[in-house]
């Protein structure tokens, strides 16, 4: 595997955030790190922009890899998740652990309450099955709002994306723009498959939702989650009474191509 040129991929990193993700860049950039080790490529962002660098943490098991290699570059660095207040005991559970196991603080962010309540005393505590777009409320809610207090003042995002986890994540690149965030998104994972996250994660006796047992590959808040049958797609439990292509809950909108 030949090294890459870290200047140059901090230089161009600069100049997609300057110029609103221009595309002749982002080709660049991901042609140069194509094929590079993933973990020289979180250094090389971690290096180029310290203070500016985060990770969302939804404690999937993609997640917890990412965490794992994070942790080892620097325990300081900057990991945030997010709190709906509708998750599983077990994956707060993991919270716990995972702080313990690597000796970090990951950040939680909270929805905004007034927000919440409004929301709740107006449409009822299980909205989200009546319609699309009360689902879509509440995850914005409960998910985008917090979500874009964590990312403000950031330039970098990592995220534990695969391309084959759906649909909505075909078109999944190394690198991406995010003009509503406005930060770049890095997807070091998006081409490792199923099989290979849990290789690593035993390799390195990483912990993980203990709901994964229980035919739960994807895990999110507890009423829009559900077991899985044989075959199904990863996502199939989530949102599983709307359609694959609406199966987003905001945080990684994309067009399906
Ligand atoms: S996943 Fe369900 S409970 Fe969680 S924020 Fe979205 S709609 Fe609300």
């Amino acid at each position: 595997m030949a090294d890459f040129n870290r200047e140059r991929v901090v230089e161009l990193a600069n100049f997609i955030i300057s110029s609103n993700g221009n595309t002749s860049y982002l080709d660049e950039i991901n042609n140069i790190l194509k094929d590079q080790n993933i973990d020289e490529i979180l250094k090389c962002f971690y290096e180029g922009f310290t203070s500016t660098f985060t990770m969302a943490s939804s404690y999937g098991p993609e997640d917890q890899v990412l965490v794992e290699k994070l942790s080892a570059i620097d325990k300081n660095i900057s990991i945030f998740t997010i709190d709906t207040g509708r998750l599983f005991q077990e994956t707060y559970n993991l919270f716990e652990r995972t702080n313990e196991v690597y000796g970090i603080k990951i950040k939680v962010f909270f929805p905004n309450n007034e927000l919440v309540e409004k929301m709740v005393n107006t449409k009822g505590i299980n909205l989200f099955y009546l319609s699309i777009e009360n689902r879509k409320e509440c995850c914005h809610i409960r998910k985008i709002e917090p979500l874009k207090r964590a990312l403000n003042g950031n330039k970098i995002w990592v995220t534990g994306l695969r391309s084959e986890q759906s649909i909505t994540r075909i078109n999944t690149s190394l690198i991406e723009w995010d003009a509503e965030n406005q930060v770049i998104k890095l997807n070091p994972l998006k081409d490792w498959t199923d099989t290979q996250v849990w290789d690593y994660i035993k390799l390195k006796n990483i912990p993980f939702n203990k709901l994964h047992n229980q035919n739960l590959p994807s895990i999110g808040c507890l009423p829009c989650t559900r077991a899985i049958s044989e075959g199904e797609d990863v996502r199939a439990g989530r949102w599983w009474w709307e359609q694959p292509e609406h199966k987003e809950c905001g945080l990684h909108n994309r067009p399906i191509k």
